[in-house]
């Protein structure tokens, strides 16, 4: 961090997504860019304290649960030097779930494998810097299913930090339905400044700000108001996770139309007939 801090941030570690604690822009690099599943905070907490003990101060950016863990864990005596940023948050399945359908298709993780998942709007995985998991602009059946809400842990769906009030001082997101007209094909993110410190935090960046209505960011963004609503089809498709059935066939039952409408268009463009 470029003002004298440290920042805590999760990054793929082989094929894991963990946390660390460190001030080194390449392993910032490394963090940026949304993992759409669990990550793992262990040691994390714990490592913060002890940071901010030895008067360092820590940006801390999570899950709004791991953001309420780590304002717990901290207590209020050193509150002040501990700047948090939650993510507006759907819902995160368990590492397993990915894990599983990497080694379906072929696919796996590691240091030199970084997973990317998704590329401003376009939603699919894919290794930083290298190609899709399956043909470029068909959507893979992981993130069917992530976007369908599905294999989230049970939690997710009656989530207590899904809501307008955060537990942050600066809440990130997808900006949907807000006044700027470019952001669908360019993606902007939203940044809720929740506190003194978060209008602080955003000061210090040279990011090009845009002022949006607020009310029509909250309308707009389901997961501001509410926690994700449980599919019906979740609990048959956890079930069958659990007894060994493979992702894409789990997720062609749950999702058959989805499923149908990439398939179609995986042919397509394998025959010419559509352009990626
Ligand atoms: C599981 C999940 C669900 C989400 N659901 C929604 C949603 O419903 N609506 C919405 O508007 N936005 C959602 N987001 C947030 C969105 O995907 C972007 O992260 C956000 O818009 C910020 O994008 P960015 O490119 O500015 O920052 P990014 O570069 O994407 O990431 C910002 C920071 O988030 C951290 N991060 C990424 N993934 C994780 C993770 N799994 N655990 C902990 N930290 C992580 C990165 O390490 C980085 O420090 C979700 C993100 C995640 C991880």
């Amino acid at each position: 961090m470029a003002s004298n801090g440290l920042v805590c941030s999760c990054a793929q570690e082989g094929g894991e997504f963990r946390f660390h604690l460190t001030s080194d822009a390449d392993y910032l690099r490394r963090a940026q860019g949304s993992k759409y599943v669990k990550s793992n905070p262990l040691g994390a907490y714990r490592e913060v304290r002890e940071a901010l003990q030895g008067g360092q101060r820590v940006l801390f950016i999570g899950l709004p649960c791991q953001v309420a863990a780590m304002r717990n864990f901290v207590g209020s005596r050193l509150a002040d030097s501990l700047y948090t940023i939650d993510l507006i948050c759907h819902g995160s399945p368990s590492p397993k779930v990915l894990s599983r359908f990497l080694e379906e298709t072929g696919n796996n993780l590691s240091n030199e494998l970084i997973l990317d998942f998704r590329k401003k709007v376009q939603f699919q995985l894919r290794y930083r810097g290298a190609e899709t998991v399956g043909r470029t602009g068909v959507r893979d059946r992981y993130s069917i299913a992530f976007l369908s809400g599905l294999p989230y842990t049970e939690g997710c769906y009656s989530c207590r930090y899904a809501k307008g009030d955060r537990v942050s001082d600066i809440t990130l997101g997808d900006s949907w339905g807000s006044e700027l007209s470019d952001e669908v094909a360019n993606g902007i993110s939203l940044a809720l400044v929740q506190t003194d410190k978060g209008r602080e935090l955003l000061e210090m960046t040279d990011l090009e700000l845009l002022p949006v209505d607020p009310g029509l960011a909250v309308a707009n963004n389901e997961q501001l108001q509410r926690p994700s609503t449980k599919p019906i089809e979740r609990n048959t498709f956890m079930d069958g996770f659990r007894n060994g059935v493979r992702v894409n066939r789990l997720v062609l039952r749950a999702r058959p139309k989805d499923c149908a409408k990439y398939l179609v268009k995986d042919i397509l463009l394998a025959l010419g007939l559509l352009r990626g």
